[in-house]
């Protein structure tokens, strides 16, 4: 483990100090190999390798292979291309209803006011999205709310990303006003992987601003591996269940970084410990410059039998793929065995 005491920086000042070199990354992580830092140069011209210190905290020097590495490290199999991996493998261009607002399932949309994100993982179906031409401006709140007032089975807004908590307290404080003013709106959803990468994101004004909402919250991490973790990152996700917040992880499915039951059952208990419960297991979306985290359907199918066999079923995350133009995200396991 390399040595960093990011538990004693605010989250600020390690959001404004991301690493984005990949020569800097390899050689705090002790990883000499020219191969590696040209493929990740290339690479990064594409989509920029993005990483907080705080996760680079939680990786393992000299290993080119180490999961987290993996997730952050841009590499020259990016640039391969194929041609079922396209850059919007979702159809989020013609589900956008009007700037910030992608509406597909019935009861709850995604809201996105920010495109920006601490951690660039390599393999996001929305690397390729156009945010900036996406988001709403100050005064597109009007048209929000017109919005989720003419579709009275809105019950629910997801803040998605980018990430929503890269915003200041104050941002989302704003946006909590706004959307708790509409009574339909009973829940709100935080989609978020900073509570992973940088912990002290979870700070006492946050906390308190979600425990002090009328709408009921629910956070919804992003972690894929046992190792991203630590003890005082479940600490901090402690912090949030100890205030009735429901916090729930998704995690993908990515080849080389939890391809295996053994890992996926290991994720499961540490995220139980930190009393986060497994929610989502996505299939890989077919992303251009994703396609090496690619698992083929049987090896899919072998590791999930192994997690349904390992794990009580509170603790088996759902195994599901997005399907562009369906109603919900689809389930992939037994949905045709009955
Ligand atoms: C994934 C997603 C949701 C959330 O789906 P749940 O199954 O409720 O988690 C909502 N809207 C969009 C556009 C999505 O892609
Ligand atoms: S949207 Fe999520 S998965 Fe994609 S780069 Fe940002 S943090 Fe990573």
């Amino acid at each position: 483990m390399i040595n960093y005491l990011y538990q004693e920086q605010n989250w600020q000042s390690q959001l404004s100090d991301l690493i984005t070199d990949p020569s800097e990354l390899l050689s705090l992580l002790e990883l000499s190999s020219d191969q590696l830092l040209s493929g990740a140069i290339l690479a990064s011209e594409k989509f920029k390798l993005r990483v907080p210190r705080a996760f680079v905290g939680k990786m393992n020097a000299k290993n080119p292979l180490d999961p987290l590495l993996l997730q952050v490290l841009p590499h020259h199999l990016e640039l391969e291309e194929h041609p079922e991996f396209v850059t919007d493998p979702l159809g989020e261009e013609a589900a956008n209803q009007l700037p910030g607002v992608l509406h597909k399932y019935k009861s709850r949309f995604l809201l996105t006011l920010t495109g920006a994100c601490a951690v660039h993982c390599r393999y996001c179906f929305r690397r390729h999205f156009p945010y900036q031409e996406n988001l709403p401006k100050n005064d597109d709140w009007l048209n929000i709310k017109n919005y989720i007032e003419a579709n009275p089975d809105i019950n629910e807004v997801i803040l998605s990303g980018g990430d929503p908590l890269t915003l200041s307290n104050r941002k989302l404080a704003l946006w909590l006003e706004r959307l708790s003013s509409l009574k339909q709106v009973k829940i709100l959803r935080i989609h978020s992987r900073v509570p992973i990468v940088i912990p002290n994101r979870i700070d006492e004004q946050l906390i308190s601003l979600l425990k002090n909402s009328r709408l009921r919250i629910v956070l919804v991490v992003h972690s894929n591996h046992a190792s991203e973790l630590d003890d005082f990152t479940c600490s901090k996700l402690l912090q949030l269940s100890d205030e009735h917040i429901t916090v729930l992880n998704q995690a993908v499915l990515l080849k080389g970084v939890n391809d295996s039951a053994e890992t996926l059952v290991d994720l499961s208990y540490r995220l139980f410990e930190a009393r986060v419960m497994p929610y989502y297991l996505h299939v890989l979306d077919k992303v251009k410059g994703a396609q090496h985290f690619d698992l083929i359907p049987s090896e899919i199918d072998a590791i999930y039998q192994d997690v349904l066999a390992s794990l009580p079923g509170y603790l088996v995350p759902k195994l599901v793929r997005e399907i562009a133009g369906e109603k919900n995200k689809t389930p992939l396991f037994g949905a045709t065995t009955f």
